[in-house]
C-alpha cells in the first residue's frame, strides 16, 4: 500500500490472491524464505508513454499509453491492450497481475502482461481510430517482440484495432511476425480466437456444473455486456440449451423473457456498431432499461458478468441470493467486488473466478502464436476442441487444489493456488531474477 498508494484495483487483486495463498505458504516455507511473493507483486518492467494523434477536426490530442511486463517466468509476456477512458496504471497492473496466474492455469508457456491507453474509442471515426492506433504502436513497438511480449485485444480493441496496430508494427519493423494475437484470418489470425473467451467461459461452466451433478440445460442466465465476450458466451450457452434473458452496455440493459436473439445482438454490435438499446426497437418482447442489469429483480439460475471490473457490488450480490442464483462464472476481469464475493461464498453460490473462467481467450491466443511459429493455420474444429480441453483442465486443476487444501468448494482460492504453484516453481528454478 505504501509503495502504490493510489492503486486500489491493483491492491484489491493482490490482497485477494495473497489471502488465498496462506495454506500454500504454510506447506512451502521456501516460498517465504526466497520472498517469491515480493517478486510476484512487483512487475518486471513498466512502460508509460505519450500518444499524440490528430482528430478529424484537426485538433492535436494526447493520450497516455501503458505496457506492464509483469512476469516472464513461464513464457513471453502475454495479455491484452485496453482502450477505455478509465485506463490508468492501477487498472493495467491489476489486469497484468491477474494475467500471470490465468496464463499459468492454461498450461501453455505464456507469462503475464497487460497494456492500454486512456483513449475513448466511442464516437471516433474509423480514420481517428487508425491514426490513434498507429501512434500507439509507434511507441509500443520498441518494447514488444514475438519471443518477448505479444499483446492482444481487450475492451475497446477488436479485430479492426489489431489490424491497424499490426500494420504499423510491420511498417516500422519491415517484417511479418506473430507480434499480436487476435489478428484477421487473412494475415495470421487463428480461427476461433473471436469466439474463444465466450465459448471458453461456457466450457468451464459446463465442467463445473457437471461436477455438481447438474446441467446447463434449461437454466435461465443473466449476461452483462454486449461485447466480444458476452456475445460468444450467449451463443454457446444457447447451444447448450440454456436461456439467456439479458445483455447490457454501459448505459443500460435489455431484458427479454423469451430469450435474447443472438443474430440481432450480432447485427447491432458487430455490423452496425450500435448501442444495445436498439435491440428493443427490433424485438417486440424485449424491454430496455437504463442502469445496471444486476439491479433487475427476476428469478434466474446463473450469472455471467461479461462487461467490466467491479460491476457487481454487495447489494447486487444480495439480490442474486434472493433471486435464487446457484452459479456465477466471470467472463469479465474482476467484475465482482470483494464484498460481493463474500456474499457468494456465505450463501453457497458456486463461484467461478475470472482467472479460471475467462482464460479461453488467452489460451487461443497462445495457440495463434504456435500457428504463427509453424506458419500453419489449424481448422476451427481443431482449435475449438483444444480450447474445450484446456477449459476442462483448468476446472480440474482448481478443483484438485480445492480438494488438496480442503477449501470447501472455494474455487477462487483453488485458482489462485493452482496458478501460483507453477509460476513459483519456475521462478525458484530460475534463481533470483
Ligand atoms: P468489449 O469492448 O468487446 O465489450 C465490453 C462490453 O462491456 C461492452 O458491452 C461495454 O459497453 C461494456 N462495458 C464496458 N465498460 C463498462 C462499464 N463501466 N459499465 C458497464 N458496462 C461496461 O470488451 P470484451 O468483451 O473483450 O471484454 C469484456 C471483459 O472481458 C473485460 O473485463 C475484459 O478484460 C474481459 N476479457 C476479455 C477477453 C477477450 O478475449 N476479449 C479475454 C479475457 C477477459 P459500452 O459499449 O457501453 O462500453
Amino acid at each position: 500500500i505504501k509503495r502504490d498508494p493510489n492503486q486500489s484495483e491493483f491492491q484489491e487483486a493482490v490482497f485477494t490472491v495473497l489471502e488465498s495463498l496462506k495454506p500454500v505458504l504454510e506447506k512451502h516455507p521456501e516460498y517465504i524464505k526466497t520472498n517469491i511473493l515480493g517478486s510476484l507483486v512487483e512487475p518486471e518492467r513498466v512502460f508509460q508513454f505519450r500518444i499524440p494523434w490528430q482528430d478529424d477536426a484537426g485538433n492535436y490530442r494526447i493520450n497516455r499509453g501503458f505496457r506492464v511486463q509483469f512476469n516472464s517466468a513461464i513464457g513471453p509476456y502475454k495479455g491484452g491492450l485496453r482502450l477505455h477512458p478509465s485506463v490508468n496504471l492501477s487498472i493495467v497492473k491489476f489486469l497484468g497481475f491477474e494475467q500471470i496466474l490465468k496464463n499459468s492455469l492454461t498450461g501453455l508457456p505464456i507469462g503475464g502482461g497487460k497494456g492500454g491507453a486512456d483513449f475513448d474509442p466511442k464516437g471516433k471515426s474509423d480514420l481517428e481510430i487508425m491514426r490513434f492506433c498507429q501512434s500507439f504502436m509507434t511507441e509500443l513497438q520498441k518494447y514488444i517482440g514475438p519471443n518477448l511480449d505479444v499483446p492482444a485485444g481487450d475492451i475497446g480493441v477488436g479485430g479492426r484495432e489489431i489490424g491497424y496496430l499490426y500494420g504499423q508494427y510491420k511498417r516500422l519493423n519491415g517484417s511479418q511476425s506473430g507480434i499480436l494475437t487476435g489478428k484477421g484470418l487473412e494475415y495470421g489470425g487463428s480461427l476461433a480466437r473471436t469466439e474463444a473467451t465466450g465459448f471458453g467461459l461456457i466450457y468451464f461452466l459446463d465442467a463445473l456444473i457437471k461436477d455438481q451433478k447438474d446441467s446447463l440445460k434449461s437454466k435461465t442466465i443473466k449476461i452483462s455486456g454486449a461485447g466480444n465476450v458476452a456475445i460468444y458466451a450467449l451463443q454457446k450457452a444457447q447451444e447448450n440449451g440454456a436461456k439467456v434473458v439479458t445483455v447490457s452496455d454501459s448505459n443500460g440493459y435489455i431484458y427479454d423473457p423469451n430469450g435474447i436473439d443472438l443474430a440481432t445482438v450480432k447485427q447491432i454490435k458487430e455490423v452496425e456498431r450500435g448501442r444495445i438499446k436498439e435491440y428493443a426497437d427490433k424485438i417486440s418482447t424485449a424491454k430496455y432499461f437504463e442502469g445496471s442489469v444486476w439491479d433487475l429483480d427476476i428469478d434466474y439460475d446463473i450469472a455471467l458478468p461479461c462487461a467490466t471490473q467491479n460491476e457487481i457490488n454487495e447489494d447486487q450480490a444480495q439480490l442474486m441470493v434472493k433471486n435464487g442464483v446457484k452459479y456465477i462464472a466471470e467472463g469479465a476481469n474482476m467484475p465482482s467486488s470483494t464484498k460481493a464475493i463474500k456474499v457468494y461464498k456465505d450463501n453457497q453460490i458456486i463461484y467461478g473466478p475470472a482467472k479460471a473462467a475467462n482464460a479461453g481467450g488467452v489460451a487461443v491466443s497462445a495457440l495463434e502464436m504456435s500457428q504463427n511459429s509453424e506458419r500453419l493455420s489449424w481448422n476451427f474444429e481443431d482449435v475449438d476442441h483444444q480450447l474445450k480441453g484446456i477449459m476442462e483442465n483448468i476446472y480440474k486443476q482448481i478443483s484438485d487444489a480445492d480438494k488438496e487444501y480442503d477449501l470447501g468448494k472455494d474455487y477462487q482460492a483453488g485458482a489462485n493456488i493452482a496458478g501460483f504453484e507453477k509460476v513459483a516453481k519456475a521462478m525458484l528454478a530460475q534463481g533470483l531474477v
